[in-house]
């Protein structure tokens, strides 16, 4: 009786933890909108990549700015100068 019980339990952690994984892969995936926004390198908002500066950095690493950003760091050269 005991074995039973035990063997339904698993059964049905086994159950759960397959349907949270399920879950999980789904809230992953990225809507049409989505895919369409990329995050600031600096700030790290979720912006139109239309509105973003794209920069290749060595042979793979893409790193993506926003217009607040670069007039920020527009802001921090002319006050060095
Ligand atoms: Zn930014």
């Amino acid at each position: 009786m005991t074995v039973t019980i035990l063997a339904i339990l698993f059964l049905l952690l086994v159950l759960a933890v397959a349907l949270f994984g399920f879950r999980a892969v789904i809230v992953r995936g990225r809507s049409p909108e989505d895919l369409q926004k990329e995050q600031c390198s600096i700030c790290r908002r979720k912006i139109n990549k239309s509105s973003l500066v794209e920069r290749e950095i060595g042979d793979y690493k893409v790193l993506y700015f926003c217009s607040s950003c670069i007039a920020g760091l527009h802001r921090d050269l002319t006050m060095k100068n």
